[in-house]
């Protein structure tokens, strides 16, 4: 179950939202003219032209269609994790989501041995810091699946 946690502010608005198990969930588009998925929302279709999408949740699932590893923090701001001797390496990539659409992630893990195209992926949360009033500030991230054994249940598919 949830445990009660610090307050949470999202990193930004109308990208995602939490589900009741803390994970989040994509905020995508699908295009009323041929299926097209998008992420983030647009409302008009870079396949088709078509000008009409309905608003969808993605899937939460996915595999790694490919990565690399940011060794270096980015330009802060918008970067809003550590800096500095805190600063650890993390992957980056992007994530297929199930028959949906390509995302560009951020990655849990930021080893080259733990990376391989293909591999099953979910989506997380993830803490980057603390806003001024407390807040802990969340974003998504993708982690090879099974590998966050903490509050799994890993059952077999049925
Ligand atoms: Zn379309």
């Amino acid at each position: 179950m949830t445990a009660s946690t610090a307050n949470q502010t999202l990193v930004a608005d109308g990208v995602f939202r939490l589900d009741d198990d803390g994970r989040p969930i994509l905020f995508g588009s699908r295009c009323n003219n041929c299926g097209n998925h998008m992420y983030p929302r647009q409302s008009g279709c870079p396949k088709c032209m078509f000008d009409g999408a309905e608003d969808i949740e993605l899937a939460q699932t996915g595999t790694l269609w490919t990565w690399t590893v940011q060794a270096f923090p980015p330009k802060a701001p918008p970067y809003l994790g550590p800096v500095g001797a805190d600063f650890e390496p993390y992957g980056v990539g992007y994530v297929e989501l199930d028959n949906q659409v390509r995302v560009e992630t951020r990655l849990t893990v930021g080893t080259p041995e733990e990376l391989e195209i293909g591999m099953e992926m979910e989506i997380v949360a993830q803490v980057l810091g603390t806003d001024d009033d407390g807040n802990d500030i969340v974003t998504y991230a993708f982690a090879p699946t099974g590998d966050s054994s903490n509050n799994q249940e890993n059952g077999d598919a049925s």
